[in-house]
């Protein structure tokens, strides 16, 4: 059985690198009925702090990994596993795989000068009995970590240093907790983020020192900006909340999410979970790095706000809505709506002008529209709206006329007179927001408007 985990630190906020790499490990783990193990490394006790381990609870759940499911188990904490860490560290002690050391950097130093890099072996046969623990690694050779998405990757054992496993106060390093864990957990792939990579040597000679055959090891490639640099938490906007907030669907985050780096072919890219998850192949990751993009990402969850039930949006809509705004009112917008907004924050730019008093006047709308005949054409139509019918095709026609008599198409007569109704230049359409604003808003909104013009 295979049996995956996702083993994030528990120490910033949940990025959408750690949502990608943990969708990967969730669809292998269910296609392949396997497992996934949540394992919240907590060791850095100085890092860590209670909210971001349920951040990344929330935003697993919210992107469909659920503790409820068979396939999930845990959440486990590193921390509570220290005692099997001090009992691997006590074993390879005991059987000369490690051994303590007693040297200090100055000391190194002073041996081997201060160009020296990395630990020259110094206490290996001196026979201590307290110290830091270091593991003895290979002099030369080699090792390979196989790596499904890299390849083969070798690295030389002479520039591998004899690493330290536990502190002199006894407390086990993360390259050996981690590893232990791993091996604990009955864990068959590693799958993580590229920047494990260097770990992964140590750990390939870990596994077998304590009795383990290596996993099979898959380092996913890094998601990188618009600039091409890896993103990161100073520069980009890195946290999966975020974009919840701001009004992506999950369903929409998790199928782009599994675009990064890998692709279920066919140019296909906009598709389910429960189609996308069968298909998903470690082998079929690409190792360049992969480009996270924000506007594609906007682009894909507009397509998938459109394709949802008009009930459906409606109810995925509702957490952006004021709370004192008319519920029957919105009713009567809310299919318009669906199809302008890529992400559910936006419906208030679309609809506040139904519920305010007056509308907030987008400067640079105003500037755009309120020139030319603007006036005469706010004033023409006001006189036809005082009696025209309304509904959209005659409330479009006496505007039509009102254009004309101007020279001006409808296009060009629409804009004074939708920035008057709804106070910006783009939006719902005119004709179907003014009948649902009705008459007698409508027009004190086209009196209101040609009073500033003219004022
Ligand atoms: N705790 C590590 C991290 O959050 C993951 C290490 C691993 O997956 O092996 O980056």
């Amino acid at each position: 059985m295979i049996r995956v985990r996702f083993a994030p630190s528990p120490t910033g906020m949940f990025h959408v690198g750690g949502a990608r790499t943990a969708l990967f490990n969730w669809a292998l783990a269910q296609q392949a009925g396997g497992r996934f193990v949540l394992r919240i490394e907590d060791t850095d006790a100085t890092r860590n702090r209670p909210e971001w381990t349920e951040g990344i609870l929330s935003a697993l759940a919210w992107i469909g990994i659920s503790e409820e499911s068979p396939v999930f188990e845990g959440p486990f904490f590193q921390s509570a596993f220290e005692p099997q860490h001090r009992e691997a560290v006590a074993k390879l002690l005991a059987d000369g795989k490690a051994y303590y050391c007693d040297c200090t950097r100055e000391r190194l130093q002073e041996r081997t000068g201060s160009e020296h890099k990395g630990y020259d072996g110094f206490c290996r046969d001196r026979g201590l009995t307290e110290g830091a623990v270091r593991f003895r690694t290979p002099d030369e050779g080699v090792t390979v970590v196989d790596d499904l998405i890299r390849g083969r990757v070798e690295f030389p054992n002479d520039a591998q240093e004899d690493f330290v496993i536990a502190r002199s106060d006894g407390s086990p390093l993360y390259v050996l907790a981690n590893a232990v864990d791993d091996i604990t957990q009955g864990i068959t792939h590693v799958v993580r983020g590229e920047e494990h990579l260097g770990n992964a040597q140590r750990q390939e000679l870990l596994w077998p020192a304590l009795g383990a055959n290596p996993p099979v090891w898959a380092h996913l490639p890094v998601i990188v900006n618009e600039q091409r640099k890896k993103l990161s938490k100073r520069r980009d906007k890195v946290a999966l909340e975020s974009y919840r907030e701001e009004g992506y669907l999950a369903e929409a985050m998790v199928n782009y999410l599994m675009l990064l780096g890998w692709g279920p072919g066919e140019d296909r890219e906009i598709m389910p979970w429960s189609e996308m998850m069968p298909l998903f192949k470690l082998e079929s990751v690409n190792s360049a790095s992969a480009f996270f993009d924000e506007k594609k990402l906007r682009a894909f969850n507009g397509e998938y706000i459109r394709a949802l039930s008009p009930d459906e949006f409606v109810k995925r809509v509702e957490p952006w809505l004021d709370a004192d705004w008319d519920r029957a009112t919105f009713a009567k917008v809310a299919e318009l709506a669906q199809t302008r907004v890529a992400v559910l924050s936006e419906i208030s730019a679309n609809v506040d002008f139904l519920f305010l008093d007056e509308p907030f006047f987008d400067q640079a709308s105003w500037d755009k529209a309120m020139k030319g005949p603007a006036a005469e054409i706010l004033s023409g139509y006001l006189a036809r709206l005082e009696t025209a019918e309304m509904d959209p095709e005659s409330l479009k026609t006496a505007l039509e006329e009102v254009g004309a008599e101007h020279g001006l198409k409808l296009g060009k007569a629409q804009a004074p007179v939708r920035v008057a109704i709804t106070g910006r230049t783009v939006g719902l359409p005119l004709f179907e927001s003014i009948e649902v604003l009705g008459r007698e808003r409508s027009t004190a909104r086209l009196r209101a408007a040609l009073e500033r013009l003219q004022g």
